[in-house]
């Protein structure tokens, strides 16, 4: 087992290429990548991993393809973007399992309420991103919980969980905006419409899209890169803005979409 090699800190070792292979054919979220890109990919998963610090909690034991695992689909999010976009925060705690946050809140009569919330994943402002290994490896189209929690690390690079991270020039804030609200509007009327229904409604998006603009992001972000013929088909105005953004495009087809830039 390789469990050493990128877990010392300082490691500077490449990604072995059988396992590098081994990591990029478990998910279809790389098939867009090209040869040169997938090369680019690779080197800066490494950069990733010297980078950033994975701890096991709970007494799980890290293995390379563990961590390589998620440094690959982290850095597919920032491929076209840089490391630079993840600047500010070191670490990423995996869990044996779904894991409790302790929440408090304060309701509008000023009653404070204390509760545990069970998560597969959860992004800290400014610190770590915590995961559930089960829910890595859970995997499929329309979900993946690492693409989700390092979406809201971009998101939340400008300040704000609002659902719109720093945008580039040439992509307009206002028609980000107004793209993002129509499409959680009518996903949110889409939830509405199924809850109440007696028939088979689906979704195009994990239904925690509609909890906020920033899940909507977050979850877009990751069926962009799961299952994009199902976003497009939903919503072809926000699918555009995120190939914009993200310089991407897993259907290549975009129309709108910039030349890749690096
Ligand atoms: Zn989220």
């Amino acid at each position: 087992m390789l469990r050493w090699l990128f877990l010392r800190p300082g490691s500077r070792r490449a990604i072995p290429d059988a396992l590098w292979e081994e990591t990029l054919s478990i998910s279809p979220s790389f098939d867009h990548l090209d040869r040169e890109a997938r090369a680019r990919l690779k080197t800066l998963s490494e950069a990733f991993l010297r980078e950033k610090r994975f701890y096991g909690a709970h007494g799980l034991e890290l293995t390379d393809a563990m961590v390589v695992r998620i440094a690959a689909l982290a850095a597919l999010l920032i491929l076209e973007l840089g490391l630079v976009a993840y600047r500010g925060w070191v670490g990423i705690v995996l869990y044996p399992e779904a894991f409790m946050i302790p929440r408090r809140e304060m309701d509008a009569a000023g009653a404070v309420h204390e509760y545990a919330e069970i998560a597969s994943g959860e992004a800290w402002e400014d610190g770590p991103v915590l995961l559930s290994w089960p829910d890595v490896e859970a995997a499929c189209a329309g979900y993946s919980v690492v693409l989700h929690e390092f979406a809201h690390k971009l998101d939340l690079l400008n300040g704000a969980a609002d659902g719109m991270p720093r945008l580039h020039s040439g992509i307009s804030a206002a028609k980000w905006l107004r793209a993002l609200e129509e499409a959680y509007a009518d996903f949110c009327g889409r939830v509405a419409a199924m809850e109440t229904s007696t028939t088979c409604v689906v979704l195009p998006l994990d239904d925690y899209a509609a909890e906020d603009y920033s899940e909507f992001f977050a979850v877009a972000s990751e069926t962009f890169f799961t299952d994009p013929r199902a976003l497009e088909s939903a919503y072809p105005d926000f699918y555009r803005l995120l190939a914009q953004y993200y310089r991407q495009d897993p259907l290549g087809c975009a129309a709108g979409a910039p030349p890749v830039s690096r």
